[in-house]
């Protein structure tokens, strides 16, 4: 999990549009999220893709795996979904807000459904929400204190450990997204420790040879650094910890 960060104000143009309104309105009047293909077709909108998909840099929001691009709107078929940080069933007037809209693969998806704690009481709809219905979610955080992690506003970088590729953490919210996203699949542990064990096994041979570490060390910062890569916390943990690893 890394910290992604979104223009609030550059909105795709569909979750605005007259159709979209009509069914935010009609969600809100109802009290309810209407599960209904209509419904959902609203916020799968091709400009809501291509803007997450470019803010993700095609990456999923929890587990920072490659996702790769659907053809139709069939969520059922796809591997890439459009997730909703607060379920759209409970919060119903945040199923079209672009701060609640993350890119997220299936899987994620899948294990996250529902899961939604929170510490204290859930906000209510209040009219007022109406205006800035694009960006209110920020204020929620404080007094709701959700246990779910929100990518696009906290940044959990140094609250993570990998050993043996086993993502964990000692932050009770963080322990609490990696079960319900289920970050801990074997495949993501997998996927892990081979880039651990690549990197330290190269690292252990320049040791042995008395060769310095540096250019390797500045590779995998790099590769930290860049949008673009897959598994990027852990790429800083192993930066900050390679010394025990290799020992
Ligand atoms: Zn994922």
């Amino acid at each position: 999990m890394i910290k992604v960060v979104k223009d609030l104000e550059d909105t795709p143009t569909s979750l605005n549009e007259r159709k979209t309104n009509r069914k935010r309105d009609n969600c809100i009047k109802d009290a309810k999220y209407h599960y209904k293909k209509a419904f959902d077709q609203q916020y799968k909108q091709q400009d809501v893709k291509t803007n997450l998909k470019k803010i993700y840099n095609e990456k999923c929001a929890f587990c920072e795996q490659k996702i790769r691009e659907c053809k139709d709107n069939n969520l059922e078929d796809c591997s890439q979904t459009i997730e909703h940080y607060r379920p759209k069933g409970k919060y119903y007037w945040l199923a079209y807000s672009w701060d609640n809209l993350l890119w997220c693969c299936h899987r994620c998806n899948q294990n996250k459904d529902n899961h939604f704690e929170i510490d204290s009481n859930q906000i209510e709809y209040e009219e007022s929400f109406r205006e800035n219905i694009h960006t209110s979610t920020n204020n929620y955080q404080e007094l709701e204190n959700p246990k779910m992690i929100n990518p696009e506003i906290e940044s959990v970088l140094d609250k993570l450990s990998f050993y043996d590729g086993v993502i964990d953490s000692n932050d009770v919210r963080l322990k609490y997204t990696i079960k319900q996203c289920g970050l801990d699949r074997d495949d993501l542990n997998e996927a892990r420790q081979i880039i651990i064990e690549d990197f330290i096994e190269k690292l252990i041979d320049k040791k042995l040879k008395n060769e310095p570490l540096i250019e390797d060390l500045k590779e995998l910062i790099s590769e930290f650094k860049n949008q673009e890569s897959e598994f990027r916390a852990l790429r800083y943990w192993i930066s900050k910890n390679y010394m025990s690893l290799i020992d």
